[in-house]
């Protein structure tokens, strides 16, 4: 049990598991269903990790709906990648932006809110500048501060042209995304890497990211600079998982059979040397 760091009064239970291993779910239910909270928090991809963790928000979702707790969940790295099912997920508040799969500029943040999350917003009524209470029903008026417009109008045609005027495209965007993933995968375990998800593990590598084991005998520093080299730029990583794992990429425009063959085509020459 730790305080909050931001928030002394607020008292939050982490579950910890290894970094590639998946947090035990039926010691999460029965913390829900023993501790009560107000509050349960999960992210969908977990993009550290390229993890995606759809089984265990189905599972949260619906220990959360049978409580008092909101159940928050980050879907940054997973809305328009793969499928997000809000209500049937039971997810009280979804939070996503612009600048991972809809390949916009970082400049919006969405959120999606149950009757459930409003009821608690309006009897919590915080007043502070990113409150949501003033955002309550801004369908039927106007929203209630200037949007930045230009933003809008971006994620507005990004979302028309590749999703479709009314998401008609949504099954070729995802299909897109997976079978790109399929590839990436199919490609790391030829040329001899490993995956950071084991076999066991397999189903949860996530459609818009791939995390790979830093191969023995190399750093990610060294692998870093020889990928620049060659314009291939992949994520490292931080903390727990520095020099251990790094991670391709493949959301939203950079789903994309040609870029990233030609990016796997630079990694296979450096680490198989051929
Ligand atoms: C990128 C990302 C965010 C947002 O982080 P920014 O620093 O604003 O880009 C949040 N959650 C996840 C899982 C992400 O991948």
């Amino acid at each position: 049990m730790v305080k909050g760091l931001r928030y002394p009064n607020v008292e939050v239970r982490p579950l910890h598991s290894d970094w590639d291993q998946p947090v035990d779910m039926k010691k999460a239910v029965e913390l829900i269903q023993d501790w009560k909270p107000d509050l349960v928090t999960m992210v969908h991809c977990d993009t550290p990790t390229g993890a995606l963790n759809t089984e265990s928000v189905r599972i949260i979702g619906d220990a959360c709906s049978k409580t008092e707790a909101l159940f928050y969940v980050d879907v940054v790295s997973s809305a328009g990648a793969v499928p997000v099912d809000i209500p049937a997920w039971n997810i009280d508040i979804g939070f996503l932006v612009t600048q991972k799969v809809f390949s916009c500029e970082p400049s919006l943040t969405m959120l999606t809110v149950s009757a459930k999350a409003w009821k608690q917003i309006s009897k919590v009524a915080y007043t502070g500048y990113d409150a949501l209470l003033p955002f309550k029903d801004t369908e039927k008026t106007q929203l209630p501060y200037t949007p930045l417009w230009s933003a809008l109008d971006a994620l507005n045609l990004q979302l028309k042209t590749v999703f479709g005027k009314n998401n008609e495209h949504a099954q070729n965007v995802y299909d897109r995304h997976s079978n790109v993933a399929q590839y990436c995968r199919d490609r790391i375990s030829k040329m001899g890497l490993r995956l950071w998800w084991d076999q066991k593990h397999l189903y949860m590598n996530s459609a818009s990211v791939t995390a790979v084991r830093v191969p023995e005998g190399t750093t990610w520093e060294e692998l870093d600079k020889k990928l620049r080299q060659h314009g291939v730029v992949f994520g490292g990583s931080y903390g727990q998982t520095a020099n251990a794992l790094f991670r391709i990429g493949h959301m939203g425009s950079q789903a994309d059979l040609e870029t990233v063959t030609y990016a796997l085509d630079v990694l296979e020459k450096i680490v198989t040397g051929k």
